[in-house]
């Protein structure tokens, strides 16, 4: 019985990668430095490793940027716009190269645009997308993976394990860059790289690689199913002496099992906490020499593994297969998971032993390998800490219980349809046509986010930092109003950060002050966890809502994040469903809903950007995903007066697949990111008939470019086209924190005159 992991986090338990990185772009240290650092971080991860007892310790799961962009680069799928970058500086190296790929080439008179990124799946971390060509051509460029597998044996003094993204999701994670083929259609002249790869491995004394293969727990068609069949039989075949292990993660291979089960492979990996269903399927079936890698540790998670529970699948798969053909693994790469527990100060100490981080997951494997052989004293230990969790006050909270269970369908409609409530509002506001307003956020200056460093030091008193935060928010209000914006915001000015802002002022959350996941590149991000049933003790935006309201006669808009978003972007505690845990961050928002307009507040935004990367990877998921996300916002936001407007907000084009769920939560008026593809978003809502007023965005906020008054001017005679003119609203496509004031003020002047000029064009239209 192996120990097995799949990979492991490699930013550093302190983010040494991420400084020296942002280091090394910068010119501040050298390359040689830069390198040292990987060095000591993965040294330090495979001792650890083999210090917890792992027996197949994962090498190239380092990498400097991405382990997608690594791969392009061994199997030599390198854009030819870059091919400069080496040609025309001559001290750039491969790492360069590299860079230069992730993040754009600005130097020696070159400028070439970076690769684009997408997510991996549905974490959080995101992926340098391969590009093809038709005549796409592949060769084994870089030898990062032998130089990587060589380090690491020297290290470990054993030979450790090769991680690779198998050959079949490699294409399928990339992109077409022309018509007329699919890129699926490239393996043929890709497996030949991965033969000389391996065989070069083999070489120098490798047993067991790890290809990951995550689509195989994905919807495939025929083709994809019978290149994995010709990529496993060729790749078997043509390599002698190596040991396959087929990773898949994040969901089941479910009715790709036949396909998964007959790859000429030694080992096949099983997430069996996303889908604990398929052991059972798959121990059916079974063919005789396949040994199963059981991912029963959750690798997306911060919470210790109920022993027990893991045990249930671990002694059934050796009562139907032996031991020997059993490996214990946690369920995906740690990559997701923070580091190392261990170095958290200042946490609740009965909380934080409920919860396990990389370097305690390892330590999980371990105990479960040796409870099976024996071990009844750590057994004992964990099922009293899962316990204490299960019945711990901490946890549970009687009345936000009782209120959940007190849920009827009346909380999550509006006591009149949409129509009604239109025509009460627009009686009551009076805007005008087109009315304009933003998504929430103002620039986030240095200035803002020293006065936040500055109160957390000490340096300034409460009472003085809010005095500030409430000069920030004046000059908005004034400024908003004298470019003649129609509904205004605060500005956000309070805020660090949109989740966890809320988590910080509701029960329920604790936050960590390391515990850090890659994002992108050297971006990480440090999510809120949820550890028990939330509420809201206070009151969280009323009085800055409030403040800025008393500052004009204009309409400002109160500002809150949605449950489906908070959920989506914290550790979410696996004692209960996800949706439970939505509902008790919908009823706090809910309160604070209420709270707003028995303040006098008149327009509530609840922003969900989040609510599309909650889908599941398999389609036949999404209907009771979508079912209770959207229950989850109407109990957010359907508790006001038909007086009160609701609004959403959320940042992604691809409506076309869920837009009857976006229908179904009936906010009075959403507003879309729609920078990239105006036409077909528009065309969405239009086939759709959507009922209720939209705000697509008429310009991207994620680029400085300063819009032109014609350009915004087109597009919302363009909407006007498709969609009912007294349903439209204009609008930027996204807050503006991450802009500076120049840019934003010339922008917003722009869209308030392109949106009067329209009102004059389009006026006729509307009386017809
Ligand atoms: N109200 C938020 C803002 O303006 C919305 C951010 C988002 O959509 N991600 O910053
Ligand atoms: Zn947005």
């Amino acid at each position: 019985m192996l120990k097995n992991n799949l990979g492991y986090p490699r930013v550093g338990a302190y983010r040494e990668l991420k400084k020296a990185c942002e280091s090394y772009w910068s010119g501040k240290i050298t390359r040689e430095e830069l390198f040292e650092t990987g060095k000591t971080i993965k040294e330090q991860n495979w001792k650890t490793q083999a210090h917890e007892g792992i027996d197949l310790i994962p090498c190239n799961d380092f990498s400097f940027y991405d382990q997608v962009l690594d791969l392009s680069l061994t199997v030599g799928a390198i854009p030819s716009r870059y091919t400069p970058v080496l040609t025309e500086n001559k001290q750039n190296k491969e790492i360069d190269l590299l860079f230069a790929m992730a993040r754009g080439y600005q130097k020696d008179g070159l400028d070439i645009t970076a690769m684009e990124m997408t997510k991996w799946f549905d974490t959080n971390y995101h992926y340098i997308v391969p590009e093809f060509s038709r005549s796409q051509r592949f060769n084994l460029f870089s030898n990062k993976i032998l130089n990587e597998f060589t380090e690491a044996k020297q290290v470990l003094g054993k030979t450790p394990k090769p991680v690779i993204i198998g050959p079949v999701s490699y294409l399928l994670l990339g992109k077409e860059k022309e018509e007329g083929f699919n890129r699926i259609d490239l393996l043929k002249g890709l497996l030949p790289v991965y033969i000389e790869l391996f065989n070069k491995l083999a070489h120098a004394g490798a047993e067991w690689i790890q290809l990951d293969e995550p689509f195989l727990a994905l919807d495939l068609n025929e083709n994809e199913k019978q290149a994995y069949t010709e990529a496993y039989t060729t790749l078997s075949k043509e390599t002698k002496g190596l040991k396959f292990l087929i990773a898949t993660y994040f969901d089941g291979v479910d009715e790709n099992l036949p396909l998964a089960v007959s790859l000429p492979v030694c080992a096949l990996h099983l997430d069996l906490r996303r889908a604990p269903q398929q052991l059972d399927a798959v121990l059916e079936i079974i063919p005789e020499k396949l040994t199963l890698s059981l991912g029963v540790i959750d690798g997306r998670n911060v919470w210790k593994n109920d022993y027990s529970a893991s045990l249930t699948f671990i002694e059934k798969a050796i009562a139907k297969i032996g031991k020997h053909r059993v490996m214990i693994a946690p369920s995906c790469s740690l990559l997701h998971t923070p580091y190392d527990l261990d170095i958290e100060t200042g946490m609740n100490p009965a909380i934080k032993n409920w919860m396990a981080f990389s370097k305690q997951k390892l330590k999980e494997v371990n105990d479960l390998y040796h409870i099976v052989n024996g071990d009844k004293e750590s057994l004992s230990q964990n099922q009293k800490t899962i316990l204490s969790r299960k019945t711990s006050a901490l946890t549970h909270n009687p009345d936000v219980r009782q209120r959940l269970d007190a849920i009827t369908d009346k909380d999550s409609r509006r006591k009149s349809e949409f129509k009604i409530r239109q025509k009460i509002q627009q009686a009551n506001f009076k805007l005008p046509l087109f009315p304009t307003t933003t998504i929430g956020s103002f620039p986030q200056t240095d200035d803002i986010r020293q006065l936040r460093a500055r109160l957390k030091k000490g340096e300034l008193t409460e009472q003085q930092y809010e005095k500030e935060i409430e000069k920030a928010t004046i000059e908005a209000i004034k400024w908003q109003e004298g470019i003649g914006l129609d509904v205004l915001v605060h500005g956000e000015f309070e805020r660090n950060d949109m989740v966890e802002y809320f988590g910080e002022l509701l029960e329920g959350f604790l936050f960590t002050k390391n515990g850090w996941v890659q994002s992108y590149g050297s971006r990480c991000v440090k999510p809120p966890v949820i550890y028990g049933d939330v509420s809201r003790p206070q009151d969280m935006t009323v009085r800055w809502s409030k403040f800025a309201q008393a500052q004009t006669n204009k309409l400002v808009k109160g500002m809150l994040t949605g449950p489906v978003t908070i959920l989506q972007w914290s550790f979410v505690r696996d004692d209960q469903p996800r949706s439970q845990t939505t509902n008790q961050i919908a009823l706090a928002i809910r309160d604070e809903v209420d709270a707003l307009e028995r303040a006098g507040i008149k327009v509530i935004q609840i922003d969900e950007p989040a609510i599309r990367e909650g889908l599941p990877l398999r389609r036949k998921n999404w209907t009771d995903y979508l079912n209770w996300a959207v229950k989850a916002f109407k109990i957010a936001s359907c508790g006001v007066k038909d007086e009160t407007q609701v609004h959403t907000h959320m940042c992604y084009s691809e409506f076309n697949d869920i837009i009857k769920h976006i229908a179904d939560m009936d906010a009075d008026v959403i507003t879309i990111e729609t920078s990239r593809s105006q036409m077909e978003l528009l065309e969405a809502f239009a086939d759709f008939k959507y009922p209720n007023e939209i705000g697509p965005g008429v310009y991207d906020i994620h680029s400085p470019r300063v819009p032109t008054i014609e350009e915004m001017q087109n597009l919302l005679e363009r909407a006007s086209s498709f969609l009912p003119i007294r349903n439209l609203w204009v609008n930027p496509d996204c807050g503006l924190k991450t802009r500076k004031w120049p840019e934003t003020q010339l922008a917003l002047k722009n869209m308030v005159t392109a949106a009067q000029n329209a009102r004059v064009k389009l006026v006729d239209k509307v009386l017809m």
